[in-house]
């Protein structure tokens, strides 16, 4: 009687490479609405994307892993890693509400730019009833998205939290492209991250 529900943040993303961006936004969100642990969850074969200028599911994994390891309320899950076929959050958030307590309270962490992109997402609505999303502000991308969240209709309205947090304007993208012109991404990653990327030889082409 009178135990709080448990808080989990779930931080999804293709991580390739995880950085100081992710970080920062994750501890934001983190203390802000007091949660209990934050799942990192790197994507197996992202729908969204690509795949084939992808890096493999394992370096991600690793990557997420050595950069978030010295946080004690931060966890890597192999969840989406280990599923076969493409990665849909719906799957992954049905898995969880699934293997926490009845009552678990979840909070799904976006940057702007992904609420943008949430009406193309599966099973939206369902979504939105399994767990919240705090969409943090991202630097560069479209601040504006009060307007997408009412057109998502009044559950994406009552879902849906906005949280200003620090910003980094940093993004994977521009991290591998530094890499493959020999620029320095020092302070932009973990320093053990750095050296993986550099040691596996990722993104120099
Ligand atoms: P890419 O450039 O490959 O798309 P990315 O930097 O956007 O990579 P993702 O793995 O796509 O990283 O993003 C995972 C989540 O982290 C998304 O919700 C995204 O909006 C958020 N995010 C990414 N970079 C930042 C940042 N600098 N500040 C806040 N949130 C961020
Ligand atoms: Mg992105």
């Amino acid at each position: 009687m009178g135990n709080k529900p448990q808080r989990i943040g779930i931080m999804g993303g293709t991580f390739d490479p995880i950085h100081m961006g992710h970080l920062l936004m994750a501890e934001s969100v983190r203390m802000d609405y007091d949660l209990d642990k934050v799942l990192f969850i790197p994507t197996g074969t992202s729908p969204h994307k690509d795949d084939s200028s992808i890096s493999p599911a394992i370096d991600r994994y690793i990557m997420t892993m050595m950069a978030t390891y010295s946080n004690p309320y931060f966890f890597v899950s192999p969840i989406e890693r280990d599923r076969p076929g493409p990665s849909y959050t719906i799957d992954t958030v049905r898995a969880l509400v699934a293997e926490y307590e009845p009552g678990t309270e979840f909070y799904f962490l976006t940057g702007t730019d992904a609420v943008l992109e949430l009406h193309t997402w599966n099973n939206i609505n369902e979504l939105l009833d399994l767990c919240h999303f705090v969409a943090a502000s991202r630097p560069g991308k479209v601040r504006t998205i009060e307007q997408e969240i009412e057109r998502l209709g009044p559950k994406a309205v009552e879902r849906i939290h906005r949280l200003t947090t620090p910003e980094l304007e940093i993004s994977s993208t521009d991290i591998r492209e530094r890499v493959r012109l020999g620029k320095s991404i020092r302070y932009f990653v973990p320093e053990n991250v750095e050296h993986y990327i550099h040691k596996e030889g990722l993104y120099r082409k």
